[in-house]
């Protein structure tokens, strides 16, 4: 068991498994200890700009005290009681659900008292808590908004103090999250006092407590709750999504009165006056452009709705970018660079598409910055490194091959010496040997000496054809010529051979025109076929030779070797020409041979274009086929390497350099 675990962890796949986890582990560990919540804020405020609007908005009305207001009044923002007096009494016609003030009165109520100090009864302060207190009765509420500040809640001005009233500030991202002053998220109840808001969404839906909500979060160093707004759509001036109306036009009597019926009126200033009266969104970051009532209003909208957005939990982050930069790491070393930039280039945009869809259905913000940047840290990391071991790897292949190469030349050269060396001692050795012959000696002894010369003749020709093929020194020589009269000719040096054998050696070869060859090559080959039938065929077997027009390829000469010898096996056949191949069989160990003489041949044939192939049954003979391109105009190239053959290198397949 135990011995199978340690099998299964010293496994390629499972090392790769471990070391893109490990790599994964450490690359989160690392991205989790920076907060990048700049880069966090603006994927956030890319899907909320790309999550589409919600439904029609129809819970509030917006009545705003904006330019055109201050100007025609021609009075200050936020409007004196009086005005404020008349606009109530005319809102309340509309019997609304609820009037909510988001306004600073300080200003009103202090242009008030300075100008009419002298008649309390009149002040109009005084006579807007009366108006707002008939409402009350008459079952819709009037309430005031108000600021906090480090005491807690900044009660308005008296006499409006008596209204009810609770906080309502707008919330700015200014020391925490992404510090960038955009409004992201509203306060839900402070010191544990739901704020006014919660208080209007309640009318509609009778929900005030946080567990009522989704999405509420406490943040204990201000003992507050938050929740994240979910914008019904832009917020600019001219794009937003809720019924907004003018003061005057109310004041000047333009409105009907049921437009608020059984709406929640929000009334608030929204002048050029007072950049407070504006604030930064997702959507905008301009100055004058996402008025405060419009927030307000969208943040009554979320908790109408109850559809916050929802934060994906933090180990849900890591978990994510663990998973992914495992995957990329892994991705990087087993697959080229191209797929690897694809991969983590798809795999980036699917979990953004995923985000995406996630806040859009789901309203869940499933934060991507660290997994971003995990994806593409793990790519740019690990890709260098692949391949710095990659160069390692080659680096060391090529040292490998250079050597190799040195050795195949030592070896070519090595081999042209020592063979060129032998030839001298041999012919000498032969020549002795026929000064024996002559002088009377043993006859059988001088055949034999005679024999052997002969063999290791042709042994070391071959090793020097070998040579000189491997060096690329191999040049042919085309002249025309009667193949027939170089198949008779060879034939010719074979009679002493076939009666001592006591073969059959028949020629079957019809007349043909002369065609190009090299004819020491193309001599070399068909005597090397003849030998290997009569060396491989039995005392009293038949070896023919025929020549013809090739039938089946037209085009081609076509040269045959047929013996009724051994045959050749199946297996055997396959490899019949690779370098120094002999089948291991009793025949072929008691045949001297060297294993060139079929590779060499091949070769030659194949500088002329042509082919040499051979068929064979075990038992009953084989047939070497020889095809020449019949094409006076082909031109021949010495240069042309046969099929085995690398150019660039100058080796064959099967040599160790190769491997
Ligand atoms: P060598 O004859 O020097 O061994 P060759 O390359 O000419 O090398 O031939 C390779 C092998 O193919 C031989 O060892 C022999 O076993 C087999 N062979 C070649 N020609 C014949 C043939 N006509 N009949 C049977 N076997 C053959």
């Amino acid at each position: 068991m135990l011995e199978r675990l340690k099998q299964l962890f010293e496994s390629p796949s499972a090392k790769l498994l471990l070391l893109a986890v490990g790599a994964g582990a450490a690359l989160t560990f690392v991205l989790q200890t920076f907060d990048m919540n700049l880069f966090e804020a603006h994927l956030y405020d890319f899907r909320m700009r790309h999550k589409g609007d919600h439904q029609m908005v129809e819970h509030t009305v917006l009545v705003k005290i904006d330019d055109k207001t201050v100007e025609r009044l021609n009075e200050f923002s936020p409007l004196s009681m009086k005005q404020h007096v008349s606009l109530l009494k005319l809102l309340s016609q509309g019997h609304p659900k609820a009037i909510a003030y988001f306004i600073n009165f300080n200003d009103s109520i202090t242009a008030e008292t300075t100008s009419d100090s002298s008649k309390p009864a009149e002040n109009p302060a005084e006579s807007f808590v009366q108006v707002a207190d008939s409402l009350y009765a008459s079952g819709t509420p009037v309430m005031l908004g108000t600021d906090i500040d480090v005491t807690g809640e900044v009660v308005p001005p008296f006499p409006l103090s008596k209204l009810p009233h609770r906080v309502a500030t707008i919330h700015k991202d200014g020391t925490t999250f992404s510090e960038d002053k955009v409004t992201r998220r509203a306060l839900f109840s402070i010191y544990d006092e739901p704020v006014l808001h919660v208080q209007l969404a309640s009318l509609i839906n009778g929900k005030t407590a946080p567990t009522d909500y989704r999405g509420i979060y406490h943040m204990p160093d201000v003992d507050a709750n938050f929740f994240l707004i979910n914008y019904v759509g832009p917020t600019q001036d001219d794009q937003q999504r809720f019924t907004e109306i003018s003061a005057i036009d109310i004041l000047d009597g333009k409105v009907s009165p049921s437009v608020f019926q059984n709406k929640l009126v929000l009334v608030g200033t929204k002048t050029k006056e007072d950049s407070n009266d504006y604030v930064y969104t997702p959507y905008s970051r301009q100055i004058f452009t996402n008025a405060k009532l419009t927030i307000h209003a969208n943040i009554i909208e979320t908790l109408i709705h109850n559809n916050a957005i929802m934060r994906a939990s933090r180990m849900f982050d890591v978990i994510l970018t663990l998973v992914l930069t495992s995957l990329i790491i892994a991705m990087v070393f087993r697959t080229s660079p191209i797929r690897g930039v694809v991969f983590t280039t798809v795999c980036a945009l699917v979990m953004m598409a995923a985000a995406l869809a996630a806040f859009r259905w789901g309203n869940v913000w499933i934060c991507l910055a660290h997994t971003l940047l995990g994806i593409f840290f793990a790519y740019y990391v690990f890709v260098p490194y692949r391949l710095i071991m990659e160069y390692k790897q080659r680096w060391q292949f090529q040292k490998k091959h250079e050597v190799l190469v040195q050795v195949e030349e030592l070896k070519g050269n090595f081999m042209s010496l020592i063979t060129h060396d032998l030839k001298t001692p041999v012919a000498r050795i032969q020549g002795m040997a026929e000064v024996l012959g002559r002088s009377g000696a043993d006859p059988k002894i001088v055949s034999e000496i005679l024999g052997s010369t002969d063999e290791l003749n042709r042994f070391i020709t071959s090793i020097l054809e070998l040579a000189k093929i491997e060096s690329n020194r191999i040049q042919i020589a085309k002249t025309s010529k009667d193949v027939n009269k170089i198949i008779e000719d060879c034939v010719h040096k074979f009679e002493f051979q076939t009666r001592a054998k006591k073969i059959t050696l028949a020629t079957d070869l019809e007349p043909l025109f002369p065609i190009r060859v090299d004819v020491p090559l193309l001599t070399k080959v068909i005597s090397n076929l003849i030998d290997n039938a009569i060396k491989y065929s039995p005392e009293g077997a038949r070896v023919t030779i025929e020549s013809r027009e090739s039938t089946e390829q037209p085009g081609f000469l076509e040269i045959t070797v047929t013996d009724t010898g051994h045959g050749i096996g199946p297996k055997d056949l396959d490899n019949l020409f690779a370098k120094f191949y002999r089948p291991k069989n009793d025949i072929t160990m008691q045949t001297k041979g060297t294993g060139l003489g079929l590779y060499l041949s091949r070769y030659f044939v194949e500088l002329h274009n042509g082919t040499l192939t051979a068929e064979s049954v075990e038992g009953k003979g084989s047939m070497f086929t020889i095809l020449l391109p019949l094409d006076e105009t082909e031109i021949l190239n010495a240069a042309i390497p046969p099929a085995d053959h690398d150019g660039e290198t100058g080796l064959f397949k099967g040599d160790n350099a190769y491997v």
